[in-house]
């Protein structure tokens, strides 16, 4: 049985994938082991491992010119890699604060270079992305960072803002859901386990040009043109994250790519923030109309007992990891490309069941 499965991340993967993945799990294609058991040289894992690439190439439509990277550490590390090999001396990191997921990229950036908050929706408790022109950029800024879609606070931004300078994006939890326009970014990235597959690996695209001028006075593993000239196999990657990721990339080209994954992500979000904006006030977006995240829907009850009951309620119905991050609070639908349509309407419904019960 497959529970309504709300998670934030990791979260709801294909069940066609997990099938396949477990069909070929202890006997990888006749090799008499799996693929978690064997070299990562072999030539088994060295096809699953280009072809995973190349798949994130097709699916994003990454131009020849970006470099694709799996990376260990996380979405986090990347908070550390960017400005040690973007910044040089007098050079500055601008970036857009727009919750939880950017403080901690700017915070993390501070330690290894010069950044800067252009733009600050701390003041405002985070309801909210700017506008373009609300962006303040400093002279010398070598990049902008924008964290596409903030997980927790269930904030997006709306659209990538031309500035004339390089955006870097952190798409962790907004890959897959929307298409990139390229010739903004000088890098973007994002953790896998939301859209991507499950935990343990970083998909990374990177300009060719950004690897010519990288910082290169730093540890191996923290340079970006290592791995680019390894293939990112400069040490052990992890496998078996590599290769769902390949399947899960493989089943979103099947369902139709990145535009029919962006007009699935309206349809189910619109739907939920209807039932939200048509309670009459029972529930409660906390952030504004323009901003609101597509995968990550947050809201409020009148009172904190009961979201408290609702998140419990919910799951007696199998509706599973409604609960908002420990942080803010409130509850949280995370609506990734693999939830179907029917998790949505269960939602909907127990919604109205709930607020009928209790209003
Ligand atoms: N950025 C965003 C937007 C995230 O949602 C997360 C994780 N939820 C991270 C960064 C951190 O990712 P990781 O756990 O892969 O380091």
């Amino acid at each position: 049985m497959r529970v309504h499965n709300f998670s934030a991340g990791p979260c709801t993967l294909p069940v066609e994938v997990l099938e396949e993945a477990q069909a070929e799990f202890v006997d990888y294609r006749g090799a008499g082991m799996s693929l978690i058991e064997m070299s990562h040289r072999s030539k088994a894992y060295d096809e699953v491992h280009h072809q995973a690439m190349r798949k994130a190439a097709e699916v994003f439509g990454a131009p020849d010119d970006f470099e694709v990277l799996l990376l260990g550490g996380g979405a986090t590390l990347q908070f550390a890699m960017i400005p040690m090999n973007l910044l040089k001396q007098s050079e500055l990191g601008a970036y857009v604060d727009t919750g939880a997921w950017a403080t901690r990229a700017v915070e993390d950036g501070g330690y290894h270079g010069d950044v800067y908050r252009a733009w600050d929706g701390r003041d405002e408790g985070y309801r909210r992305a700017p506008r373009p022109e609300e962006v303040a950029l400093q002279p010398n800024t070598r990049y902008l960072h924008v964290t596409a879609n903030e997980t927790i606070g269930g904030i997006r931004l709306p659209e990538f803002p031309d500035l004339g300078v390089p955006l870097v994006a952190d798409l962790s939890s907004e890959y897959m859901s929307r298409p990139i326009p390229w010739d903004r970014f000088d890098l973007v990235y994002g953790g896998a386990q939301k859209n991507l597959g499950p935990a343990g690996v970083a998909l990374t695209f990177v300009r060719r040009s950004v690897l010519e001028t990288a910082n290169r006075e730093l540890a191996a593993y923290l340079r970006y043109d290592l791995h680019a000239a390894k293939d990112s196999m400069f040490n052990t990657p992890p496998v078996f994250a590599i290769y769902m990721m390949g399947k899960v990339l493989g089943w979103v080209e099947s369902e139709g790519g990145l535009q029919e994954m962006q007009r699935r992500a309206e349809a189910k979000a619109g739907r939920l923030y209807a039932a939200i904006d048509g309670s009459g006030g029972f529930y409660r977006s906390p952030v504004e109309q323009d901003s609101r995240s597509l995968m990550n829907v947050v809201f409020r009850l009148p009172t904190e007992d009961l979201e408290r009951d609702f998140v419990a309620a919910a799951a007696d119905r199998d509706l599973v990891n409604l609960k908002g991050h420990r942080s803010v609070g409130g509850v949280r639908a995370s609506l990734y490309n693999a939830l179907p349509n029917e998790s949505v309407e269960a939602l909907v419904g127990f919604m109205e069941d709930f607020q009928a019960a209790n209003a």
